[in-house]
């Protein structure tokens, strides 16, 4: 991509940005906070995806939530604002320090009764759930992206969504090297042949997979 080119996306995000509504002021201390005390702060989504997850939120109504790869909790935070009172987030994180840190922020937001913490390694902790959910942010490990989408799309209502994060990989996944490269390419191709599923893959910053679970069969 020419030098242009990356001048001119970051300008039009940035100009979406200050033309979309402002959310939580905290979530712009955590975004600080992030920055100057983790090792990779890229992995925050960005304020755009997070009003995007929201407005998802909100669409559909969903209730229950579930989202794999907590970090220090800004897409967190930004789903609980869009929950209604009542509803539940669970968040899973393999990494305890930055789930702390998420739990206290979440916390002093107001909205510590709507999120639940859960530190360990997703896979383990996915089949001990015997719950339904609307809507599945998936974030963490992206080789375990397609265990992960076997593994919650019989939780997932019908007509609810699953949302996959980074799923251009910088453009890695145009030609593929790296085990990420391979993983998100190949689920990109299977979610897209996938008769369980309706996607759309929106290029907004990283690319997210925005996943449907279709009505067909109950069993799904
Ligand atoms: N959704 C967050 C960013 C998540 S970054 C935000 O927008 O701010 C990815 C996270 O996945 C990291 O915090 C990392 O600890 C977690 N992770 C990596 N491997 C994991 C695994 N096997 N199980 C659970 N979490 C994992
Ligand atoms: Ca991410």
């Amino acid at each position: 991509m020419s030098e242009m080119n990356t001048l001119n996306i970051k300008h039009l995000e940035e100009y979406c940005s200050t033309h979309t509504k402002p959310m939580n002021p905290i979530l712009n201390e955590m975004r600080e906070w992030t920055l100057k005390n983790c090792e990779a702060p890229q992995m925050m989504v960005g304020n755009l995806e997070g009003k995007l997850l929201q407005l998802l939120v909100t669409l559909i109504g969903a209730w229950k939530v579930l989202e794999i790869g907590t970090f220090t909790g800004y897409s967190t935070l930004c789903m609980a604002e869009a929950v209604g009172p009542g509803s539940r987030i669970t968040t899973i994180d393999i990494n305890q320090r930055t789930s702390e840190m998420a739990a206290e922020f979440v916390s002093r937001a107001g909205y510590a009764d709507r999120v639940r913490f859960i530190v360990g390694p997703a896979v383990d902790i996915l089949p001990e759930m015997n719950e339904r959910f609307d809507l599945v942010f998936i974030d963490a490990d992206k080789t375990n992206y397609d265990n992960y989408f076997e593994m919650v799309l019989p939780k997932v209502r019908r007509g609810g969504l699953i949302l996959f994060d980074n799923m251009l990989w910088s453009g890695g996944v145009l030609n593929p090297e790296s085990p990420e490269d391979h993983a998100l390419n190949n689920l990109n191709r299977k979610l897209t042949e996938d008769p369980r599923v309706d996607n759309f893959l929106l290029p907004l910053r990283d690319g997210i997979q925005i996943v449907q679970k279709l009505a067909r069969d109950e069993s799904w």
